[in-house]
């Protein structure tokens, strides 16, 4: 299953450092302790962000369904984004600001930009 990649992925993460570095954002922590484990924090900005992976979150960007074990994989989806709604709701409500981005718009730097907008001066 070689198209299965976990969320945490440290190649998707170095890619988001690279724009980070790219465009001079500077403030963001990893491996923050915060409920739902961001990706990336700004403590100062209190915001965080997440590299959602296309498969493991049910982004429809691309067909990465698996052929095998279907209603597994499907469960398995369906929980993380489930998991992913009371991540947003519970650090929105204690103040968070959240940025979510698949895993396919690392490429993007026109998505990166707009989604960043509020850091990027
Ligand atoms: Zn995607």
């Amino acid at each position: 299953m070689s198209q299965v990649k976990s969320s945490h992925n440290l190649s998707t993460e170095l890619k988001l450092i690279h724009f980070f570095q790219e465009n001079k954002i500077k403030g963001w922590r990893r491996n923050f302790k915060l409920f739902g484990k961001p990706d990336f924090v700004f403590p100062t900005l209190k915001l965080t962000v997440f590299v959602d992976g296309c498969f493991w979150h049910g982004h429809d960007c691309r067909n990465v369904s698996p052929k095998n074990n279907k209603i597994y994989w499907k469960g398995k989806i369906i929980k993380n984004k489930q998991r992913d709604k009371i991540v947003n709701s519970k650090l929105k409500s204690a103040n968070w600001k959240i940025i979510r981005i698949w895993e396919c718009e690392l490429r993007k730097n026109k998505i990166l930009n707009r989604k960043f907008n509020i850091i990027l001066t």
